[in-house]
């Protein structure tokens, strides 16, 4: 059939409609695939107030002051989980000091026992002792504020072993208003610190500034693994609780861990806005020794693999540089390392 011209005319309408309909249905489509993929995350400190290879009170009052403030420039929230001992391990009303500044930046304190110690070397009652001993500072710090003590972090993330011992130890926290943070992305940030520490106080500036640059991209890769699981097992992306640790080497990195987090479309919110997801209200139900992360514990109890294949551990030198300044005391710098660059 010959086409005349209005034919012409009606026939370019109705394919440029199509066209106008198809690229709005597509701009809807990303929209709603861009909104699926934005995430939250709630960022935990634990080892309060710092943990560091050689104490030093500077040292440790630096690395508060610059993670407080680093926190506070992205407007990203976070808990802190103390252990009282190591209140005594220096100055004790300068330790206190560094517990009030998370406070008074608007942040949460929580309880991570007073030694951290393991439950499996303790027993459910000395246990359940170490964590009652842990909580009078803040709690008081707490109260000051019209602020409750709520939330508990298990050292080395071990619950407790068998099982009646777990539950125990379940059963004081509960009746101690006391509600379990749990761990949905590790990235072994205390396995970079200790190296990033001896490096600092080496003055060696080329090994200090390697393991920066390998622990932010194990950092990042790590987070994308545990969104790879979160999708293996629940189909979605679930609200995250990030485990950190107070340290020279997360103070000196926020600014890039801020990066990070955007980049894989992690907001950052509350503790409680983050366990607001349902995915926590399916508790944990692993048994045993080791102090895995809750992904995994979801994972054994579902029967559903996560994506171990492309699981990686940090990097051979970094483990090894870690039990070098670990296991041979004998090596360790004698002086704390330098507050500051
Ligand atoms: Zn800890």
């Amino acid at each position: 059939m010959r086409a005349t011209g209005r034919t012409v005319l009606r026939d370019a309408r109705r394919w440029a409609m199509a066209l106008i309909a198809l690229v709005f249905c597509g701009v809807l489509a990303s929209g709603a695939v861009a909104r699926a993929e934005e995430g939250r995350v709630a960022l935990t400190f634990d080892d309060l107030p710092g943990l560091s290879l050689v104490p030093d009170q500077p040292y440790l009052n630096y690395l508060n002051d610059m993670l407080l403030r680093g926190l506070k420039r992205h407007h990203m929230p976070a808990t802190g989980f103390v252990n009282e001992s190591k209140l005594d391990m220096i100055d004790r009303p300068q330790q206190i000091a560094n517990l009030q500044k998370w406070l008074d930046a608007g942040f949460d304190l929580g309880n991570h026992t007073f030694s951290h110690d393991s439950p499996d070397e303790l027993g459910a009652a000395g246990y359940i002792a170490d964590i009652a001993r842990g909580e009078p500072v803040t709690r008081g710090l707490l109260a000051a504020r019209h602020r409750s003590l709520s939330w508990f972090r298990h050292p080395y993330l071990e619950t407790g072993f068998p099982e009646a011992v777990k539950l125990e130890i379940n059963r004081w926290l509960e009746a101690h208003g006391y509600r379990v943070a749990p761990v949905t992305i590790d990235a072994d940030d205390w396995e970079f610190a200790e190296p990033y520490d001896d490096a600092l106080s080496r003055h060696d500036e080329a090994r200090r500034l390697r393991i920066r640059r390998q622990y932010l991209a194990y950092t990042e890769r790590t987070i994308a693994w545990y969104q790879s699981a979160s999708t293996a097992l629940f189909g979605r992306q679930i609200a995250y609780v990030m485990l950190l640790h107070a340290t020279r080497l997360n103070a000196d990195c926020i600014d890039d861990l801020a990066d990070i987090l955007k980049r894989r479309h992690l907001k950052p919110v509350r503790l409680d806005q983050a366990m607001a997801d349902p995915v926590y209200r399916l508790g944990d139900p692993y048994v045993g020794h080791d102090g895995v992360a809750w992904l995994e514990r979801w994972s054994e109890a579902r029967h559903r693999d996560l994506p171990w294949a492309s699981w990686q551990d940090p990097p051979k030198d970094i483990v090894e540089e870690y039990d070098r300044t670990n296991n041979d005391r004998r090596d360790l710098p004698a002086k704390a390392p330098p507050v500051g660059r």
